[in-house]
């Protein structure tokens, strides 16, 4: 049993639960908490505090292999069961969640850093969402996807910046769609996971249906390696993904990738400056700015650069940096040091290539991983921080004269995962919107997303759609007896002959 840092008496369930587990977890194969077969374990800590949370199994081959066979034995049942029997699972998982609601925001405030009113209001509604969304789609699917099929066993990486909701967007529509899932969550971040896969299997989940491995980067790539796995599905970083797309080449398996991102935040001379302010600090400053469709570069048309940087740094000093559980913070802390160091580097760099810096001048905590929200000012579209994702609090501003230089500078980037336009004149952004190469653009708005509606980005933002009907495309295949048979049918009948 280890020690695990004090937090204030929200968090009693959640700590109650770690105890119960002596704070040290095995992976989720199978129906059930098994011992890693190497007996090794990584330390996760609460990023606010720096201390050490639990100890997660570290996955091996044999780990992977153990999962991806439960996976395939429970797979045929799966598919069996028809729409409507999965459909009733998938309603299950909601109301587990809906049930557990506070249990899983405080544990996953505490293991990521995240402000509890997001998880509360956010991560965790948004997850119960998802599997009644896809519960929907499950039930439709012998009417709406007559001529597809199951892909099979799936493999999915996830990150760390939403573990529980991209736990939710990659297991509800690969499990609705009749698949069985091993799931790899991020390292620093995979009690949801685990917390999950328990409660699913107590709300009947068939055994085998939904496996945890976990570990880090090297686990994944057993996953991703592993025979038996039939698709890829990765959220992560573009470096990872092009990893995975190089190892996964010529062999068969199908794979999608949801990778980073540099979006552009667009505001006109016309635009509500008010409420654009509160779009910035939404896209930028909600959760910590670890969001891969962050408005991380804000272009300003000329006319309104000085009272929008006036107007944003006097909102910057209202903003409130805390600990996770505290009600009436705005930002948490980044998920780990390795972060911090990044962003702390990246911010420099900034800064050595000519940005003006401007910080929050608020207390934030002494100790854990805490950066306050940043502003760098009058950046050149070529320096390192208006190219590279910061992954953290960090906005990047430069100015623009004409909507055709908006949109050249919007779309100089490697990424095309989201943007957002801000003006007045709805033809103007409506004008703009269809020449910004990104997955979504939002006009006078920032970080909509809805189960029904596909996800995904551009470019080197990846490949593939998450949510809505695309989203269940990602998880099924042509059945090519069916197609066969339809063929069959429409080839013309026989020529009779004349004598
Ligand atoms: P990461 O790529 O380092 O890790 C993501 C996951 O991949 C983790 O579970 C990790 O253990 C695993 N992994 C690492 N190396 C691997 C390998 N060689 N083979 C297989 N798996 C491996 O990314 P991160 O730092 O955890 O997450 C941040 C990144 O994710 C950002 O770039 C962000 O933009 C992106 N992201 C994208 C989306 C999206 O939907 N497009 C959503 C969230 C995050």
């Amino acid at each position: 049993t280890m020690e695990y840092g004090p937090a204030p008496e929200a968090d009693g369930e959640a700590r109650a639960w770690l105890k119960q587990h002596g704070a040290v977890f095995g992976h989720f194969i199978g129906g059930k908490f098994v011992v890693p077969h190497s007996g090794k374990h990584l330390a996760t800590i609460e990023p606010a505090t720096g201390k050490a949370l639990a100890k997660i199994a570290q996955g091996s081959s044999a780990d992977v292999e153990a999962a991806v066979s439960a996976a395939r034995t429970a797979q045929p049942l799966w598919a069996k069961l028809g729409g409507h029997g999965r459909a009733r699972h998938l309603y299950a998982l909601a109301r587990m969640l809906q049930r557990h609601a506070r249990l899983f925001a405080v544990l996953e405030a505490i293991d990521n850093g995240k402000p509890i009113r997001e998880t509360r209001d956010l991560d965790v509604p948004l997850a119960a969402r998802h599997f009644q969304y896809h519960a929907g789609w499950a039930q439709l699917q012998e009417r709406e996807f007559a001529d597809q099929v199951p892909i099979g066993v799936i493999g999915q990486i996830i990150p760390w910046n939403f573990p529980l909701l991209m736990l939710a967007w990659k297991i509800a529509p690969a499990l609705a769609a009749g698949n069985t899932v091993v799931l790899k969550p991020a390292e620093f971040t995979s009690l949801t996971a685990l917390l999950f896969a328990e409660l699913a299997a107590e709300a009947g989940l068939p055994p085998g249906v939904l496996n945890v491995v976990t570990g880090d980067g090297a686990t994944g790539a057993l996953l991703v390696e592993n025979p038996g796995v039939d698709k890829i599905a990765f959220t992560g970083s573009t470096e990872v993904g092009r990893l995975i797309r190089q190892s996964t080449a010529g062999t068969g398996k199908s794979l999608t990738l949801e990778l980073g991102g540099k979006s552009p935040f667009i505001v006109f001379d016309d635009a509500d400056i008010d409420g654009a302010v509160e779009g910035v600090v939404d896209a930028i400053w909600f959760n910590q700015g670890q969001v891969c469709c962050a408005g991380s570069r804000l272009l300003l048309q000329e006319g309104i650069a000085e009272t929008f940087r006036r107007r944003l740094v006097r909102r910057m000093e209202t903003l409130r940096v805390g600990m996770p559980l505290d009600k009436a913070i705005d930002m948490g802390a980044v998920v780990a040091p390795v972060q911090l160091e990044r962003i702390k580097t990246l911010v420099e760099t900034g800064v050595k290539e000519g940005a003006e810096k401007y910080q929050a001048p608020g207390e934030i905590p002494s100790e854990g991983c805490f950066y306050p929200p940043t502003l760098l000012w009058n950046v050149h579209p070529s320096s390192t921080v208006a190219v590279e994702e910061i992954f953290g609090p960090v906005l990047v501003a430069m100015t623009f004269r004409t909507p055709d230089e908006a949109v050249m500078l919007a779309n100089n980037t490697r990424y095309g995962l989201a943007a957002s336009v801000w003006s007045e004149t709805i033809g103007l952004a409506l004008d703009i919107a269809p020449n910004l190469l990104a997955g979504v653009v939002w006009v006078n708005a920032t970080n909509l997303f809805d189960a029904s509606v596909g996800f995904g980005g551009y470019r080197e933002s990846g490949f593939g759609r998450e949510g809505g009907r695309e989203g269940m495309y990602e998880y099924l295949k042509p059945n090519a007896w069916s197609g066969r048979k339809a063929r069959a049918k429409a080839l013309p009948p026989p020529t009779q002959s004349a004598d």
